[in-house]
Order: C-alpha cells, then structure tokens, then sequence
C-alpha cells in the first residue's frame, strides 16, 4: 500500500475499518540499503522512465496536438510468442504502438511523485505536468480517456474488456493521480480521474442499462479504492467491491462481450478464462492460476475490499489463496509465475530455474498483496512473505545504479540474461520504480492505538497516535546484520502498543526495553512481539535478531530442484556467479559440512555481505571428444563464493545460479 491510503478517513464511515494502514511515504526518511534503492530510483530511475516513454513515441499517443501514430499492432494483446518474435530491446525505428501505454505513463508519473519526496527535480515535475496537460485535452465530454480507443482505434470503447487494458489503464492513471496530488498538491490529473471514474461508474454496476463486465487485466479495484480514501467517495469504494463481485459469474461477459464482437468465444487465444482469474467468481476459487501479475492484483484489491467491507468470505478465500501460492506455486527468491506462455501459473510443484518468467511486476505484486494482508493486523505470515519478495525477487529486476533492468528474473542463467536499457511491454520497469520509492510506507502500519513495524533499517519514522505526535528512529544495519536499535521520542508520554515482526528464519531473537531483557514468548502472537506501554522521550528498544547462514532445500516435489540446496542469510536468497566462480556453476557441489564463511566487502556491489566455503567440481580433463563414459569425471576442490540474489548482473555477465548440488 502507499501514502494514497493514509490521506482522509475511509470513505465508509460506519462499516469496518481497516485496522492498521501503513505510513504515508513522506512520514517515513528511508536511510541505509533502501536509502541507496530509493535515491538510485530518485536521481535517475525516475528522469529514465520519462526518456524512455518519450523515446518509445509514447507522447505521441497521447497529445491530441500531434498526428495520431496509426494502428500498429493486432486487435488482441500480443502473445508471448509473438512479443518474443517482435523482439524485446525496444529501439526507436521498430517501435509499436501499445494499448497498454497509459498505463505505463500513470506508473511513471507514480514513480516521478513519490521520488519528489526524496529530491526536488522541477524539470521532471514540469515534464509530468505537460503529460498532465495532454490528458486534460484528450478527455472526451462525458469524461472518458484512453488515448488507444481515441487515438488508435477510436469508435471501440468497451468492446473487449477481455484482451485490451482498457480498465486497467484507468487504474494506473488513478493511481499516478493520487500519488501526484499527493506529492505535488496539484489536483489537476486527480480532477480527471476523477470525472473518469465518474464516467466508469456510469457504464458499469448492477443496475439496469449498465454493463456487467469488469476487465480481463485486473487493477481498476485496487486503484479505485486508492481513489475512494483519497476523495473520501463511496461510489468508487462501491465500483470496486462490483467489480470483484461480478468476476466470473454466468452468464460469463467476456463470452456475451465477444458474440457482440461477431467472434466466438472459445477462439480466446488463451483458451481458459482461469487466464484472467475469471474462470468462477472470486469466492469460489482455491488456487492461484493464470497471468501471475492480474492475479496479484485481484487479491489486492479483494484485500483491500475484505478490510473495507469487514469481509470474511473474501478473507477465507484470499488465505486459501495464499496458502497455494506460498506451499507449491513460490519460487525461493519470491518470484512466481513460471511459464512466459501465460506469463504465470502452470501446475503444482513447477518451478523450472533457468526457463522461469518470474516476471519483476509479479513480485511487486506479491508485495502488494502481502502489504494489504497486513491492513488486518500484524501477521508475519505475509511480513515474511513481503520481505522475501522485496530483497529478492523484485528489486532483482533494476540494477545497482537504477538504470537497467530484467522482465524475467531466472534463477540460473548460462549467461545470456542480461538486463536491458527498455522493452517493448515496458511494464516492469515503472513498477519497481514506484514501489522502491514509496519503500517507506510497507516498514510501518499505524492503528489507533499501535505501531507496527514490519521491516528493519536505518530511518525515522513520524506519526502521530493518540493525538500526540511521535518519532520512531531505527539503527540498524539490516539485512545484513540484524541488530536492531530503535529510539521511541513521544513529544508527552503517551500508551500504545509497539509490535515488532520477528522473521521466521531468525531462530534466536532477544528484546530488551530501556536495557532490560523482556522474554519474547510472553509478548508475541502472530510471529510479532507487543509491547505496551507508556512510551517517553528517550525510551530505547534493542531488538537482536541472529542472522545464521541457512542452507535451504525445496520440497522433493519440485523436481528442478530436487538434490540441490540454496544459501540464505536473513532475508536474503544468495546465488553464484561466474564472475567470483569460474563459470561452469553446474559442476560446483556443495557439501554438507562445509563451513560457510560470512565477509563483508564494503567495496563489492556497493557494499554486501558474501557467503563462501570450499565446495568441490568436476574437473576439467580430456574427455577425447567422448560424451559418455564408464567411468566418473574426476572431482577436485574448489571455492565458491555467493553474493546476494538481487545484485547479480551488475559486473560482466556470465553464467548464474542460485540451487547448487548438494553432495
Ligand atoms: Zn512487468
């Protein structure tokens, strides 16, 4: 969740609230591992996605002043394979047009808003405003904008909800609206969201005369309640909890939507609506299927509605969902979605390692949705969750100095996965620009009367509860050390309930409050300690938490990893590379009893903690150009070094690994 949330009461006064929500991006000074994420996404991620926007022709869609760019790709969204087939290093001559790209504008503009928090950049902010300003020209009459049904091909709107975006476009756009009123002051995007919604809501909902659709990429429910809190309407709130109710029921639209079109619906590229999680209404469904991103985002929003809405049938439902993703469908680093044929689910226990799509904006998604599960209450079955998905596998997708980044994010590579300047379906890249930057708001969530913290590292965090204002330092050096010192400054005493997450791969944590030992078992439920109290200016809490080096193996079910370990160290999902290694990672086996050695290398990567030990590999020998032979290749011993998941691809590209042979 973001600041968006935080901004006025729930637009539903009177039904339950949310129980705890997280602090707005400006109340939380990010310092430290995530201070450097945050200002390599502020001082240059950032201004990057603007260029690359403009460098793509997106301006050109949009401007009502300029020639339309003309209809350049088919009418449905472009297959994988076909995506493959047009190439993925977007270059300015090759370029097409996509229906998505008002999408990629509201993550930009998203992006662009919570970096302002961190550093002013006026020519940014003044670019933004002019995108702003062609939006406000675009916008038709009765409110409706989308620059491909206008631009593109105009006379279609809401004719295929099912294949192209078109809701989903609206949803980033409010979210980029919300965010840029809330980091700028200026309502002028918000204003036209608004009459957008306004427009949507006329369209869509249960009563007679409208239509009964919702979109095929989900997103409009999460953003229009991101809209609801900060405009404090209802109907939007409402629109929301409609679309997620209407999902999948039969008379199934997207079969009525394409008899309309004069096509039939079992001609459906994709085959199964499980596709769109659209194959049975919501409540009903107990696996996470389909496109792995609509996914993350419909139970988002269906968080998002279970809390506003006091919904335990949706709740029920979500942890069903959330069970079957964390027992068979997870990859270690938090990625997920195998296959790029659906770009998302497959069946059971299939996690291939150097095929697998794990696509960056699944993994932000996850963060979403674990953010949004913590709306209920501190829980450190999504807080871990959270925090797997955020060390690894999401900002595995930008690189070091916030300029590159990977679409797919394997977990073995033979050398030739290298991060790109751009991609023709630029979805990634603003998202984990927008999440890293507005990182602030997933460490802590605020209730009436507790704080909980949910992720460690240097900050300060300001909030104010009970009426009285309060700031909460932490020092650390997390992740990679996990000793914790946070500085509790109340401006008069004040009582409230601090609950601090206790990782579950920390198996020794030790609290001590003003220097005195407090025993962990009595205070904690849920894998979070509470402490109450009346808190004073200079109260101090020492949390330690130890951080082991674990090996990690997967259940014998998933066969790709089966016989092979993983190295982890507090959050992190370490791997190898050629670059410390040697190349031909296969080889390398790791023995059970080896000691791992733990060295910081303030110099490497910017400054980690790798994990080495002796292991041993086939050696190199003549083989005479033979390729199978009684006898074994010989074995010698060797030293492998492991850096942290979400670093690797930033020296020379080579060969990567993250399950080793475990002998
Ligand atoms: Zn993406």
């Amino acid at each position: 969740m973001t600041a968006s949330q935080s901004a006025k009461p729930a637009a539903n006064s009177g039904k339950p609230k949310l129980a705890f929500r997280p602090l707005p991006v400006p109340q939380v000074d990010i310092r430290g591992f995530w201070g450097d994420r945050v200002d390599a996404v502020a001082t240059r991620t950032a201004d990057i996605l603007y260029d690359r926007c403009v460098e793509a022709r997106m301006l050109e869609q949009i401007d009502p002043d300029r020639p339309s760019p003309g209809v350049v790709i088919p009418f449905h969204s472009p297959s994988p394979d076909e995506a493959a087939a047009a190439g993925n290093e977007f270059t300015g001559s090759t370029v097409t047009t996509q229906m998505f790209w008002d999408s990629d504008w509201g993550k930009t503009i998203e992006t662009a808003a919570y970096s302002l928090y961190r550093r002013r950049n006026d020519e940014l902010e003044k670019k933004i405003d002019a995108v702003i300003d062609m939006y406000g020209k675009l916008q038709q009459p009765d409110g409706y904008l989308s620059s491909w049904y206008q631009r593109i091909q105009p006379g279609l709107r809401w004719t295929n909800l099912r294949d192209c975006h078109e809701l989903y476009c609206a949803g980033h756009l409010i979210e980029g609206a919300v965010a840029y009123y809330q980091a700028t002051g200026k309502r002028k995007l918000l204003d036209i969201m608004c009459r957008y919604a306004d427009h949507i809501a006329e369209t869509f909902g249960p009563e007679p005369g409208k239509k009964k659709g919702y979109c095929g990429h989900e997103e409009i429910e999460l953003a229009l309640v991101k809209l609801a809190r900060v405009t404090g309407e209802q109907k939007y709130m409402d629109l929301a909890k409609y679309f997620i109710d209407q999902r999948g029921l039969e008379p199934h639209y997207f079969d009525k939507e394409a008899r309309a079109r004069g096509e039939d619906p079992k001609a459906y590229h994709f085959k199964t609506y499980e596709y769109s999680q659209s194959h049975r209404p919501v409540r009903e469904q107990d696996k996470v299927v389909g496109h792995a991103v609509r996914a993350m985002y419909l139970y988002s929003g269906m968080a998002d509605i279970a809390t506003e809405y006091g919904d335990d049938t949706l709740r029920v439902t979500l942890d069903r969902l959330w069970d079957d993703l964390m027992t068979k469908n997870l990859y270690i680093t938090g990625g997920l979605g195998p296959s790029s044929h659906n770009e998302g689910f497959t069946s059971d226990y299939d996690l291939p390692n150097e095929t697998a799509y794990a696509e960056t904006c699944a993994s932000v998604g996850l963060v979403f949705w674990a953010s949004r599960m913590l709306g209920m209450g501190p829980n450190a079955r999504y807080a871990d969750m959270m925090e797997r998905a955020l060390y690894n596998g999401s900002i595995s997708g930008l690189s070091l100095d916030g300029s590159l980044f990977f679409y797919e994010n394997p977990l073995e590579s033979r050398g030739k996965h290298n991060r790109w300047k751009w991609h023709r379906c630029p979805c990634c890249p603003p998202n984990i620009g927008r999440m890293v930057a507005s990182i602030g708001s997933y460490f802590y969530s605020l209730s009436d009367d507790a704080l909980a913290v949910h992720l460690y590292g240097n900050g300060t965090a300001r909030f104010d509860i009970a009426g009285r204002p309060v700031e909460l330092i932490q020092t650390s050096n997390y992740p990679w050390d996990g000793a914790v010192w946070i500085g509790v400054e109340p401006e008069a005493p004040t009582e409230f309930t601090l609950h601090l997450r206790l990782p579950a791969w920390c198996r020794k944590a030790a609290l001590k409050v003003n220097g005195e030992a407090v025993d962990l078992d009595d205070i904690t439920s849920d894998g979070y300690a509470a402490i109450r109290r009346e808190w004073r200016k200079g109260d101090r809490v020492e949390l330690d938490l130890e951080m082991a080096v674990d090996r990690l193996y997967a259940n014998p079910e998933v066969r790709q990893d089966i016989g092979r370990v993983a190295l982890a160290r507090g959050p992190l999902i370490y791997c190898v590379e050629e670059t410390d290694n040697a190349g031909q990672l296969h080889r390398i086996a790791l023995p059970r009893t080896a000691k791992i050695e733990v060295r910081e290398e303030p110099n490497l990567l910017g400054g980690i903690v790798t994990l080495s030990a002796v292991a041993s590999k086939e050696a190199s020998e003549n083989w005479q150009d033979g390729l199978y032979r009684t006898e074994p290749p010989a074995v010698e011993e060797a030293k492998v070094t492991a850096v942290p998941y979400f670093a690797w691809d930033n020296r020379d590209p080579g060969e990567m690994l993250v399950w080793l042979r475990d002998s």
